[in-house]
């Protein structure tokens, strides 16, 4: 079902596809750079490029490369230095969004996040059956 939506990038109105969630001008910039790109990384000499070489000799924004790379239209296997920026940290990444440092550092924190519920579970457990032995001796002493 196609719906009339602001384009993400540049706000114009446009009908929405389940192919293309930005406009038909966004869109044919975005198809446009992303050839000056490819094109300029078809050379065996800028193969080993960064991101900011790319910008610089292409006029492309770091943005729209970055973007490229995340939605694989660059495949940035093939080439040593490209990727994009970590959501966390920043470093130069290949694929997910972010680092494995940053993936093993958020391990931690899920696995300190797991005990620690486990240890609030443990003491509620406690204070229900301490209540629940209260409620007993109360009981017990009023028959
Ligand atoms: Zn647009
Ligand atoms: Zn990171």
């Amino acid at each position: 079902m196609n719906q009339l939506e602001s384009c993400p990038r540049c706000d114009k109105i446009f009908v929405k596809t389940k192919m293309r969630d930005i406009c038909e001008e966004c869109f044919k910039k975005d198809y446009e750079y992303l050839q000056t790109v490819l094109n300029f990384l078809r050379k065996r000499t800028n193969r080993t490029a960064s991101l900011k070489e790319i910008c610089e000799k292409t006029g492309v924004d770091i943005e729209y490369i970055e973007r490229f790379i995340q939605t694989g239209k660059i495949k940035v296997a093939d080439f040593p230095n490209l990727g994009y920026p970590c959501k966390k940290c920043g470093a130069l990444i290949k694929d997910g969004t972010i680092c494995i440092k940053c993936r093993e550092e958020m391990n931690d924190e899920l696995r300190s996040f797991a005990k620690e519920t486990e240890r609030q579970k443990e003491i509620e457990e406690r204070n229900k059956k301490l209540q629940q032995n209260h409620q007993a001796t109360y009981y017990s002493q009023d028959e």
